[in-house]
């Protein structure tokens, strides 16, 4: 048997499980349209396995017992065998999710070790406080994991935001239950057979491929899961929110994003422009903090859009194994057909199409999209408007600083944005009046596992990644008591 007719089914308490119901679904390569593999397709009672496994791995003396410093290990352990495969990890994830090559490999892998091993320093150095307060009392806290943690993500960074959730989960003594996206589940699959060849004990990390409306929910509405840190879009997110009230678990939201992108015309506009057409057409544009709306002030407007469409241009669509390959292909039929209707909209609410805009194919397969960029956007198109999750860059012209920040806040979400001038005062006070999450200044699309990254507004609410948000989200504070006299 191949890997792949192996690996391509629950992995619940280190072991491969069929789902009970014997369902499978197809993962699909979006560059040749070609069936990866079937995978093993989990619904309630199967999500209900992989939660009694977390809780028992939660209570044992295994995991429980187990000492922040030996956690710490494990973790680090992992991060090595992640970089020990991480050809094969890369290639699975471009399989899946039809991004290049190099991205998978040397952008999202390098991430996923770092993250691993960022958290893996967290485990042995989670502390509480003594706290000084009235009377004769000796008062303290202790950091507690919160429980069984469901952790279900999107497919635009599988391994990468699966990373994200999993290691701060797991480095704060948490058990985890990841529900990877239908369309990119396979390196998640992976992902837990590696834990438990680093050393994790059974239970401590189970990945249940399967659906959102089915798994997902399962997963959400479970008494038994402490609580949900969820990736993806504003619509699924408010569902995972409603769902969650009815056992009151701690949730945390990454949602989508219309991350405005604002070139002043003291900014170094040769390097605006580079930064912009990467921050909208890097990952195809299927990246949470994409920037979609580049806001440009008018008297650089004409040479903006000009130098956009010439980036456009030398975004090679290709094999996206192959080397030279810029831009992938989008993930699903499902979601070319979702960008290809905001391309239409867009014309036909009188935006002008000034580069790309045509579905691809490379011999004649896979759904590729054009880089695209719409210039004469008005705010209040529905492309200037609404997460297209594709290559398409939507080019809005202002007057002055306080119209760029209009502009800018004029959208429900608030992810990301990013700010292009030579004037530090004015990129300190535009950064600080744009309502998001992250905020990079002459520069774009930064990440790092220190630094916490998620939403205002409908963007969400909770943090990924850094010290505090792991603490924040991960953990619970347990304040104790005792009388000192007598
Ligand atoms: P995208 O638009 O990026 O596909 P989704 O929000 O649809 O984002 O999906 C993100 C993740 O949420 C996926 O793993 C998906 O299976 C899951 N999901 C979708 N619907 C639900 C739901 N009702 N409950 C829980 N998870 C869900």
């Amino acid at each position: 048997m191949s890997d792949l007719e192996i690996r391509n089914r629950l992995w619940i308490h280190n072991e491969w499980r069929d789902a009970h119901s014997g369902r499978r679904f197809p993962t699909v390569n979006p560059a040749t349209e070609e069936v990866i593999t079937t995978v093993s397709e989990a619904g309630e009672a199967d999500i209900g396995d992989a939660v009694a496994s977390a809780s028992e791995a939660f209570r044992s003396k295994a995991w429980r017992r187990m000492s922040a410093h030996r956690r710490s290990q494990l973790l680090w352990r992992l991060a090595d065998l992640i970089e020990a495969n991480a050809d094969e990890l890369g290639r699975l994830e471009t399989m899946d999710n039809g991004k290049p090559y190099f991205e998978s490999r040397k952008v999202d892998l390098t991430s996923v070790i770092e993250t691993f091993r960022y958290f893996a320093g967290l485990a042995d150095k989670i502390q509480g406080e003594t706290i000084p307060v009235s009377g004769p009392f000796l008062n303290y806290t202790l950091r507690e994991p919160v429980g069984v943690v469901g952790c279900i993500v999107p497919w635009n960074f599988p391994l990468n935001l699966a990373s994200w959730k999993v290691a701060p989960a797991l480095a704060c003594g948490n058990t985890v239950v990841l529900k990877p996206a239908e369309q990119t589940p396979l390196t998640a699959i992976r992902l837990g057979e590696l834990a438990a060849e680093a050393g994790f004990p059974p239970g401590v990390l189970n990945v249940v491929p399967g659906f959102g409306e089915t798994a997902g929910a399962a997963l959400v509405r479970h008494p038994d899961v402490d609580a949900i840190s969820f990736t993806g879009s504003v619509e699924v997110g408010r569902t995972v929110m409603r769902e969650a009230a009815g056992t009151l678990k701690k949730v945390s939201l990454e949602l989508g994003g219309k991350s405005p992108n604002v070139i002043f015309a003291d900014a170094d506009v040769p390097a605006a422009i580079r930064g912009a057409a990467m921050g909208i057409y890097y990952g195809k544009g299927e990246v949470c903090a994409a920037g979609s709306r580049i806001l440009v002030e008018r008297s650089v407007y004409d040479e903006v859009v000009e130098g956009l469409v010439g980036r456009a241009g030398k975004m090679t669509i290709g094999d996206p194994m192959t080397d030279g390959t810029r831009l992938g292909a989008v993930v699903s039929e499902q979601q070319l057909d979702r960008v290809m209707n905001y391309i239409r909209l867009g014309v036909e609410e009188g935006a002008t199409l000034a580069a790309g805009g045509e579905r691809r194919t490379v011999d004649g397969k896979g759904y590729f999209v054009e880089a695209t960029v719409f210039s004469d956007v008005d705010s209040q198109m529905t492309i200037a408007q609404e997460e297209i999750f594709g290559p398409v860059a939507a080019v809005i012209p202002f007057d002055d600083a306080d119209h760029a920040i209009e502009i800018a806040n004029d959208t429900i979400f608030g992810l990301a944005a990013g700010v292009w001038t030579r004037d530090i005062g004015k990129a300190h006070r535009v950064a600080g009046e744009i309502k998001a999450g992250t905020v990079w200044i002459n520069t774009y699309n930064q990440y790092d596992a220190a630094a916490p990254f998620g939403g205002y507004k409908s963007s969400g609410f909770g943090r990924d990644l850094g010290l505090q948000s792991a603490l924040d989200k991960y953990t619970q504070t347990k304040c104790v008591w005792v009388p000192l006299d007598g």
